[in-house]
């Protein structure tokens, strides 16, 4: 069968993710790449889930298609750690994109601290604009989500119909726990980024992203002050399974 996204029906979900419900991470990335190819890419945050997929990843394809959404606003230790990833897997190739707008001109459009006004908009132009243009030319992306990480990602299944993209979302990570991954990253001495060992488990743009204290929600110290949760690209859709 086809497993293009405007083929599928709600209920070849279903079937699907009941039939690799017992397979591992790797082996959903072996049938994303064995289905989709070089119209696969993977929306990578450089988080920590992100060193595990990279190198489950680089088992599968080495050389993956990776995508980061550069919004101008990230931490110094985020690029130096792109820098890392690139020379630990020479083979990928790691795209770095941007918002058509420089900050600049998005201020001078939209007005100053847009992300302290209107998150959504800045979220809308700096990652979702550039996410829908980058993966006009994919059928499917990878994605770490995993389920214990938030509410909005409990009920994330590892093949996922994506409305908002019109893409198929496969994310092979869905059972993983923090331990899990934390585990793996220093079993394989993984590099990662040093702001986790300083209080940022999740670590996005400069402007919204705080440091959580032991016993606060992970994903806490993003858009403090602000009831935005997430920033628009794993917001379930309507009908989304
Ligand atoms: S996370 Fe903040 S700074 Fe980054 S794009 Fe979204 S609102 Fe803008």
């Amino acid at each position: 069968m086809s497993y293009l996204y405007k083929e599928m029906q709600n209920e070849d979900y279903a079937i699907l993710n009941s039939k690799l419900k017992s397979r591992d991470s790797i082996d959903i990335l072996r049938f994303a790449h064995e289905t989709y190819g070089k119209n696969l890419v993977y929306a990578c945050s450089f988080g920590a889930e992100a060193m595990v997929m990279l190198d489950l990843l680089s088992k599968v394809q080495k050389d993956a298609q990776i995508l980061f959404l550069d919004t101008d606003f990230h931490f110094k230790e985020t690029y130096d750690l792109i820098e890392k990833v690139k020379q630990r897997y020479p083979h990928m190739k790691i795209k770095l994109a941007k918002s058509s707008l420089t900050p600049e001109e998005q201020e001078n459009q939209f007005g100053a601290k847009l992300w302290l006004t209107n998150p959504d908009q800045c979220c809308q132009i700096r990652k979702l604009d550039v996410l829908e243009r980058e993966m006009a030319p994919f059928d499917a992306w990878l994605s770490g989500l995993r389920r214990e990480q938030s509410p909005t990602r409990a009920n994330t299944e590892f093949i996922n119909q994506d409305n908002r993209f019109k893409k198929v979302k496969i994310c092979p990570l869905i059972h993983w726990t923090e331990e899990e991954i934390w585990m793996y990253i220093e079993l394989h001495r993984l590099p990662y980024n040093p702001l986790h060992d300083q209080h940022y488990p999740s670590i996005g743009c400069t402007y919204c992203t705080k440091p959580v204290m032991p016993g606060q929600d992970n994903r806490s110290g993003r858009w403090q002050g602000n009831q935005k949760t997430e920033c628009g690209l794993h917001a379930p859709t309507k009908g989304e399974k």
